[in-house]
């Protein structure tokens, strides 16, 4: 039964067998409803009113699938830490695509679902811990205004899954414009058949950029917005302090939305070797890195285009390579240009790269908080810290507001514009552990309370010091991958 108004159309589906498997959701014991996103339910246009507890417990866990859905795993290949491999949706399926109010369509996809025939040798499952987490940072980094896949719902399954130690299974809903990859692209190459890879590059366009549909290179120009696209998620990465931590091909999507929150987290003391993950020995995918990385994937993404962007391999290459290339200078002025969104200043003036420089190395320096140094200069955020009566910090910040008084525009237009980009409140780690062990007790008012407070990030709320200061502890944070 279709109970709460999925509108399902299946057009990945419907792509020849080597793209997917069809495979159902496999049930689990016992479905208890945790999180739902009512704000998201509705932008989708669903309604659960009439739908009880119960009900819904079973329609987010895929114990009862709606009518409409036609259920399937996703092929897909990827580089992991730089190693090619075929992976695949070994422990999610796409149960439909919803098409919703404005006819804008919605891949639905259970992660945790059970096993795949890509599974390998996991058990297709996943841990409530690692699905809240996702919930919370997926949805902060939609209020954050970055493009992310969404968190619709967590269903507990009443099993537990084992890993170091045994912890109770869930099931999270995830809602994204595609799951299409650079990996789905790597693995359509990588079988060296060009039907099936200009069926793809098809599907895509279609789907993610219909405006190059009558291009006479579809394949260049598909390159060049997925740069364009990877280039502004990234500096948007770097300007709320986010670490994505597994930057692997298969976790760059085509849409050029946020995807796999696995050992995610934010920066907090700014340092930009920062790495969080417990298995990115070399900082691979460090925040000072993040760039570079995107650079990689997306030459990994021209390669597959190699056969379609011209008859001549030689010139494809050259072609492909020169777009990739392209990326270092984009990268460089969005960035500054980012910065400078940040410290509230119009126009160019060449000092600026020193202005901006100079501040982060003063941060690095001092170990100062990233997002607390920028809500300072906004005269916002948390009780004043000491640390910004530092001698060089002053004689920066004259300069700072020397600067800023050679604006055409006001004082006030550049507080605005601050504060569209300085977020006042982020997912900050101490606090994701803090709500994560609670919901682990059952208590799910913590959680809740936080995921209202990350709502409105540049929004001054009122008595939420205790979100904005940095852990008193020194430990060193660690994440793990979120399986
Ligand atoms: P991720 O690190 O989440 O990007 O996952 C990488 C690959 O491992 C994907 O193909 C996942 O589907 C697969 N995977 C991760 N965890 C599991 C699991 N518990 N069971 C089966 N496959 C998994
Ligand atoms: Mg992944």
């Amino acid at each position: 039964m279709n109970k709460i108004n999925w509108n399902f159309e299946n057009s990945y589906s419907e792509l020849p067998n080597t793209f997917k498997q069809k495979i159902n959701p496999v049930p689990v014991k016992n479905p208890q409803l945790v999180l739902y996103n009512s704000k998201l339910g509705s932008e989708l246009n669903l309604n659960i009113t009439k739908v009880s507890e119960e009900e819904l417990s079973k329609l987010f866990s895929g114990n009862s699938l709606p009518d409409g859905s036609s259920s399937i795993a996703q092929a897909y290949a990827g580089h992991q830490f730089g190693h090619f491999t075929m992976l695949g949706d070994g422990r999610a399926v796409l149960i439909g695509e919803h098409l919703s109010k404005n006819n804008k369509r919605y891949d639905i996809q259970f992660k945790g679902s059970g096993k795949t025939a890509f599974s390998r040798n996991g058990d297709g499952r996943a841990a409530l811990g690692p699905m809240l987490r996702e919930y919370i940072i997926s949805e902060s980094m939609n209020s954050l205004k970055i493009p992310t896949t969404r968190s619709l719902a967590v269903v507990k399954t009443g099993e537990n899954v084992i890993r170091e130690t045994s912890l109770p299974g869930a099931i999270l809903t995830r809602v994204a414009s595609s799951h299409i990859r650079v990996g789905t692209f790597q693995y359509i190459a990588a079988r060296e058949n060009i039907d099936e890879l200009n069926t793809l590059v098809d599907y895509t366009i279609d789907r993610h950029y219909p405006e190059i549909k009558n291009s006479n290179n579809q394949a260049l120009d598909l390159l060049n917005h997925l740069i364009d696209k990877q280039c502004d998620l990234v500096v948007n990465w770097m300007r709320v302090g986010f670490i994505h931590g597994v930057m692997n091909t298969d976790n760059m999507t085509i849409s050029g939305e946020t995807i796999d929150y696995g050992p995610c987290a934010f920066l907090d003391t700014y340092d930009p070797k920062t790495v969080f993950s417990s298995i990115d020995k070399t900082g691979r995918y460090a925040y000072c890195n993040q760039p570079v990385i995107t650079k990689w994937n997306l030459a990994r993404f021209a390669e597959c285009l190699v056969p379609l962007i011209n008859k001549n391999k030689d010139e494809s290459i050259k072609i492909a390579t020169e777009a990739v290339n392209s990326f270092e200078i984009k990268y460089e002025k969005k960035w500054i240009n980012m910065m400078r969104e940040k410290l509230g200043l119009f126009g160019l003036d060449d000092k600026d790269k020193f202005l901006i420089l100079d501040l982060l190395t003063w941060m690095h320096e001092k170990k100062a908080d990233y997002t607390n140094t920028f809500c300072h200069l906004m005269n916002l955020g948390p009780t004043e810290d000491k640390l910004y009566n530092d001698i060089d910090f002053l004689n920066w910040k004259k300069r700072w507001e020397n600067r800023l008084s050679k604006n055409k525009d006001s004082l006030e237009k550049s507080m605005k514009l601050m504060r569209k980009n300085n977020p006042l409140v982020i997912a900050r780690n101490h606090k994701v552990e803090e709500v994560l062990r609670a919901a682990e007790q059952n208590d799910f008012n913590p959680i809740n309370k936080f995921l209202e407070i990350l709502e409105k990030p540049y929004d001054d709320q009122k008595n939420i010091n205790d979100y904005q200061l940095p852990s008193s502890s020194s430990e060193k944070y660690q994440t793990f991958c979120g399986t």
